[in-house]
């Protein structure tokens, strides 16, 4: 073990600058580079085109701290869910989730999570720490070889849908993205990436702002401030107004539908009143709805509706001219589905 600064903490430039300042060349720097995020090497010494005593000076200098797998639990539906130990002894979780087409990466932005919504079990743990933009990114290069391994086939989907809040650590998650999307990193298109958030309506038109490529789903589980406050601290500091007018900002500027995510629960918002809340911000904002599944986390206030109430929902959002679709959930035997992460 060395002290030394992280190697993945500095830029190409970076790179080239330490090279040049230690009497190196300066495409050592480029090598370097290549090696940590096109080439995905773990190791200093797994750098075979640079000199021995180059290897030997870089892990003098830089620390190179790695995660490692844990866990690996198996669904019968073929998810995977990874228990990724951090260099620092901390476990978040990941999950590969299996379709016909595509191959979907669900990964942790945060080690536990700050936000308290009162059915999810990540909130259970409280937030220990921010990932660092490797650490995300190794999530995903994990599922990408998991991918070729179990099923033959490359990642095609990545969802910030794991532990933690992505945009309480926006600096961390967009220099993860940059590297996943580059074409020196993993290459993959930002469209088939989705960031998703309780909705943080300053960081939302930030995104937008700042031109950012990649899809946005809010999760939004009521329309009606009083019912989304009683379940979701957060919206007593940003109501579902200005998250509306945060995601109006977004799609003027990103021309890229929304999605809300929204989970449908027994006498919490499957009535009449919350049908119609719903098709009212629906209206204000070109998205289609997500209706989750809810993955039980021990909490007798929570039961998952009935169909008729999904029913309900699906019909007046589709009159409305809102595409509506029920998603399954995926991996539930293994406590691998939404909000279930960390339940055991
Ligand atoms: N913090 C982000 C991302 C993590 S949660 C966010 O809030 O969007 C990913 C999705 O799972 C969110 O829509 C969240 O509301 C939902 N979720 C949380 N707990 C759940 C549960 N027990 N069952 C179903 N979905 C849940």
């Amino acid at each position: 073990m060395t002290a030394g600064k992280d190697i993945r903490s500095l830029s190409r430039e970076d790179l080239r600058t330490w090279m040049k300042e230690a009497g190196e060349a300066v495409f050592r720097g480029d090598q370097v580079y290549d090696w940590l995020w096109t080439k995905q090497a773990s190791s200093f010494e797994a750098m075979s085109n640079l000199p021995k005593a180059l290897r030997a000076r870089l892990e003098v200098d830089f620390s190179f701290p790695q995660q490692s797998l844990a866990t690996v639990q198996r669904s019968a539906d073929g998810t995977l869910k990874n228990a990724v130990q951090l260099h620092d002894g901390l476990v978040v979780e990941s999950v590969l989730i299996p379709t016909e087409k595509r191959i979907t990466a669900c990964v942790s932005s945060q080690v536990g999570c700050s936000l308290n919504c009162a059915f999810c079990a990540t909130a259970k743990l409280k937030r220990m720490r921010n990932l660092e933009p490797h650490e995300i990114f190794d999530q995903v290069v994990t599922i990408h070889r998991q991918g070729l391994e179990e099923f033959g086939r490359p990642l095609t989907n990545i969802v910030f849908m794991g532990m933690g809040e992505p945009l309480l650590n926006y600096p961390n998650v967009l220099s993860a993205i940059e590297r996943i999307t580059a074409p020196d990193g993993l290459g993959l298109s930002p469209k088939r990436i989705t960031l998703s958030t309780v909705g943080l309506p300053k960081m939302i038109v930030k995104m937008a702002d700042e031109g950012v490529k990649f899809n946005l789903a809010v999760s939004l589980h009521s329309a009606r401030n009083e019912v989304r406050s009683s379940m979701m601290p957060i919206n007593e500091v940003s109501p579902v107004e200005e998250v509306v007018a945060a995601v109006q900002h977004w799609y003027r500027l990103t021309k890229r539908r929304i999605t809300f995510e929204y989970v449908v629960w027994k006498g919490i918002n499957d009535g009449p009143e919350d049908i119609a809340a719903l098709v009212k911000v629906c209206k204000k904002v070109p998205c289609k709805v997500n209706l989750i599944e809810y993955n039980a986390i021990g909490d007798p206030r929570f039961l998952q509706a009935d169909p008729a109430a999904l029913e309900a929902y699906q019909t007046a959002l589709a009159a409305a001219g809102i595409v509506a679709k029920v998603r399954r959930s995926r991996g539930k035997d293994i406590d691998a589905a939404c909000g279930q992460l960390a339940n055991k």
